[in-house]
């Protein structure tokens, strides 16, 4: 019977939904215990200028060094630290390991701003300002070379609070960077009136570009629009030397992405410099000999 079906149904879904719910608490408890022992490990990715080829910096990408399953990437388990109440510990843990790497670079020579990536839900804690200050106090990091970056698709829900924080950040010469643009919904009213210095164009936007003019469209409007509100831009994803070129006269700001580099272990970031330097001239040449 109809009814019969239903009773079996039932039954089914609420048993997925409490093995996911033992499963979800099984790999938070244990997340928790990664952070505390030091497990999570950051890797860097360079972002270069578009105009000089410069190094301008690096941004953290954080990895779950898991005893058996290897590498863990941040989409599986940044929300869980989300929705487990771990995100504090997290983006703290993070932003600690970012900062003393990027001390021990400032102390060889580097002039780098080091990028690291925040959650909205870090923006809703009173108390986020101070202890970034105090982790950049700890380091000894100025906070001229922090940049934060926050993802668009979550800033449509901000708030007093959010605008709030980001004020105060903003106030202690932090940059404040809007992360994967155009995969959110923000409106130009919310993106003239927040405090942000920098706009990252997603990487579904420009990689594929150089192919599709309706990509190519976007790219371009989002540059112009960085430009009126006086932001800077970065262009994520390039993965070729078109979309490099592309990029470049379009008049964006930087670039990241695996035509420059992948993200890598901190400590072959000085190698990569080395290599990046013999590259970088043949990048710059004009344009109508380079394509
Ligand atoms: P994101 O901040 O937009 O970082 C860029 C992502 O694109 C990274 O993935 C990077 O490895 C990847 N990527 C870089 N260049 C290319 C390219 O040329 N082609 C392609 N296809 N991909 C490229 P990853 O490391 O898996 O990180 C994914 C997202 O996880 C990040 O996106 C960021 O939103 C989040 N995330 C990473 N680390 C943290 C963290 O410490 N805290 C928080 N809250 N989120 C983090
Ligand atoms: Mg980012
Ligand atoms: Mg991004
Ligand atoms: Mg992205």
């Amino acid at each position: 019977t109809p009814a019969g079906l239903r009773a079996v149904l039932d039954r089914h879904v609420s048993g997925m939904a409490a093995s996911q719910a033992s499963f979800r608490t099984f790999y938070s408890e244990e997340l928790r215990r990664a952070i505390a022992a030091g497990a999570l490990v950051n890797h860097y990715q360079p972002t270069v200028s578009l105009t000089t080829g410069a190094v301008v910096g690096v941004e953290s990408l954080v990895r779950w060094n898991h005893p058996e399953r290897g590498l863990v990437y941040p989409d599986e388990f940044v929300p869980l630290a989300e929705q487990s109440g771990l995100i504090d510990e997290l983006t703290q843990a993070v932003l600690r390991t970012a900062l003393d790497d990027a001390r021990r670079w400032f102390d060889a020579g580097y002039a780098l701003q080091i990028a690291v990536n925040v959650s909205m839900d870090n923006l809703v804690a009173l108390d986020f300002p101070e202890m970034v200050m105090e982790e950049l106090a700890a380091s000894g990091v100025p906070p001229e070379r922090l940049v934060l970056e926050v993802t668009e698709s979550r800033l449509m829900q901000n708030s007093v609070v959010v605008l709030d924080i980001l004020a105060r950040l903003r106030l202690r010469r932090i940059t404040l960077s809007i992360d994967d643009f155009g995969t959110g919904h923000s409106s130009l009213v919310q993106l003239r009136d927040l405090p942000f210095n920098e706009l990252k164009i997603d990487r579904g936007f420009v990689h594929g570009a150089c192919e599709d003019e309706g990509l190519r469209a976007i790219v371009e409007a989002n540059q112009r629009l960085a430009r009126s509100l006086g932001l800077r831009t970065v262009a994520e994803g390039v993965e070729t030397r078109a979309e490099w070129e592309l990029l470049r006269s379009c008049g964006c700001d930087f670039a990241q992405g695996w035509f420059v580099s992948s993200p890598m272990p901190g400590h072959e970031l000085p190698e990569w410099f080395e290599d990046w330097e013999i590259r970088r001239p043949r990048l710059l040449e004009p344009l109508a000999e380079a394509v």
